[in-house]
C-alpha cells in the first residue's frame, strides 16, 4: 500500500519521465542505477527496494535492483556485475559494512558514485554519500519506549509512577552492521543510569553489545537466545519485565520464546503479563502485535522518504552536483567522515498506530487488523 500511494502522488505531481529532458547521452533515460539490497526476508528491505526503483524510474532512470539473501559473496557478485554492466551510479544497503572494498574500488576506478543506503559502508574512501535515519536517536527512542512501558518515564519524558526494580534483558543487532552499534549505544545512553542505580537489573549480566548481538538480525537466533536466558536466569520464578529489542523480527522471536515460557499474551486471567518488548521498522506482523497489546512499541522509519533521499542524491551526482548533506560529522567510516542525509524517526505505540501508520498510508487499517 505504501509504495503504491507514493507512486500515485509522484505521478500526480508530474514527475519527469524518461526522455523529458533535452541534451545528449547523459540524460536520465540513458542512465542506469544499480540498487543492491541485503535481503527479502525482512519486509522493510522489500519496501525500500520497491520505493527506490519506482522513484528512480519516475525520474527516467533505468534500474537494476538485486537482493542478496543476506549472503556476502552474493552481494559482492551482484555489485560486481552491476559495475561490469556499466551502471552510472550505485545505491547499496550492505549486508556486511566492510565486505565490499574491492567492488567499491572498481566503482571508483570507473567514476561510479556510490551512495550508502541506510547502513554505513565502512573502511573505504570509495563511498560518496550516506542516506539514513538518525540511528542514535532510534536507539534512544527504543530505550525510552522501554522506560515508558515499565512506567519509569512518562510519554513526554517526565518521571513515571513506577519505582522498580525491574528485570530486563538486552538484545542488539548484527555486529557487521554499523547501525547495530548506534542503536545499542543510543538505547544504553538512556538505560544505563537506571541500570547503574539498580532500578533496572539485567539478570543475565549480559550488558555488552557482543553478548547481546544477533548475527544477521535473525529471528530464530533471538528466539533461541531468549529461551536460553529464561532457562538460565528466570527458572526460579523470577520474572522478566522488559526486553530491549532493536528490530521487529527479533522482537517476534523474543515474544515467541516468552509465550512458550508462559508469559502473556494478556494481563488478565492470571497469566504472567507479557514483558515490555520494543522493536523497529513497523513491520506489519509487529504492528498487529502492538495493536493486540502483545508487543509494546516499534520505531517507524518511513522507507518512502529514505528512498526519496537516495534518489535525490543519485540525481545530484549524475547531474555533476554534490548532494546536500544535513550531517557532516557523525558517520566516520574508519577512513573518512561520510556526508550524510539523516531522517527523523517516530516511536509507535498502540495509541498512535492510526496517526503514524494508517493516516500516512504506510499501512491500511485492514492490514493492521490482519497482520499481513
Ligand atoms: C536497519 C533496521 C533493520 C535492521 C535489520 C538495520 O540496518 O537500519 O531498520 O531493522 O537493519 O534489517
Amino acid at each position: 500500500a505504501a509504495t503504491a500511494t507514493l507512486a500515485l502522488a509522484l505521478t500526480a505531481c508530474g514527475g519527469e519521465g524518461a526522455g523529458s529532458g533535452s541534451g545528449g547521452g547523459s540524460e536520465a533515460g540513458d542512465q542506469s542505477i544499480g540498487v543492491s539490497m541485503p535481503t527479502q526476508t525482512s519486509e522493510r528491505w522489500i519496501a525500500d527496494g520497491n520505493s527506490v526503483k519506482e522513484q528512480l524510474e519516475d525520474e527516467g532512470y533505468q534500474v537494476e535492483l538485486q537482493y542478496a539473501n543476506d549472503d556476502i559473496p552474493t552481494q559482492s557478485q551482484q555489485v560486481d556485475q552491476m559495475i561490469t554492466q556499466g551502471v552510472d551510479a550505485l545505491i547499496i544497503a550492505a549486508i556486511d559494512g566492510t565486505a565490499l572494498s574491492s567492488q567499491l574500488q572498481a566503482a571508483a576506478d570507473a567514476d561510479i558514485p556510490v551512495i550508502s543506503y541506510d547502513r554505513l559502508i565502512r573502511d573505504t574512501e570509495n563511498v560518496d554519500f550516506y542516506v539514513s535515519f538518525d540511528n542514535f536517536k532510534v536507539g534512544e527512542a527504543q530505550g525510552n519506549a522501554l522506560l515508558t512501558g515499565l512506567g519509569l518515564k512518562t510519554a513526554d519524558g517526565g518521571e513515571g509512577d513506577a519505582t522498580g526494580p525491574f528485570n530486563i534483558e538486552l538484545f542488539a543487532g548484527s555486529l557487521d552492521d554499523n547501525n547495530a552499534f548506534f542503536f545499542f549505544d543510543g538505547a544504553m545512553s538512556v538505560l544505563k543510569p537506571f541500570i547503574d542505580d539498580g532500578t533496572l537489573i539485567v539478570k543475565s549480566g549480559q550488558t555488552a553489545i557482543e553478548q547481546a548481538a544477533t548475527l544477521r538480525w535473525q529471528q530464530e537466533t533471538a528466539q533461541k537466545r531468549m529461551e536460553d536466558l529464561l532457562t538460565s536466569n528466570y527458572n526460579d520464578g523470577t520474572r522478566v519485565d522488559g526486553v530491549l529489542s532493536p528490530y521487529d523480527g527479533l522482537s517476534r522471536g523474543i515474544i515467541t520464546a516468552l509465550q512458550n515460557a508462559g508469559y502473556g499474551p494478556t494481563t488478565d486471567g492470571g497469566a504472567q503479563p507479557m514483558p515490555i518488548v520494543t522493536g523497529q521498522d513497523a513491520e506489519i506482523a509487529s504492528v498487529k502485535l502492538i495493536d493486540d497489546g502483545v508487543q509494546h512499541s516499534t520505531i517507524f522509519k518511513d522507507t518512502r522518504l529514505l528512498a526519496e533521499q537516495a534518489v535525490v542524491a543519485a540525481k545530484a551526482f549524475l547531474e555533476g552536483k554534490e548532494p546536500e548533506a544535513n550531517d557532516t560529522k557523525t558517520y566516520d567510516n574508519g577512513v573518512k567522515v561520510v556526508p550524510s542525509y539523516l531522517l527523523p524517526v517516530e516511536t509507535v505505540y498502540k495509541d498512535n498506530i492510526q496517526s503514524a501508520l494508517i493516516e500516512t498510508d504506510y499501512w491500511t487499517a485492514e492490514e493492521v487488523e490482519s497482520g499481513q
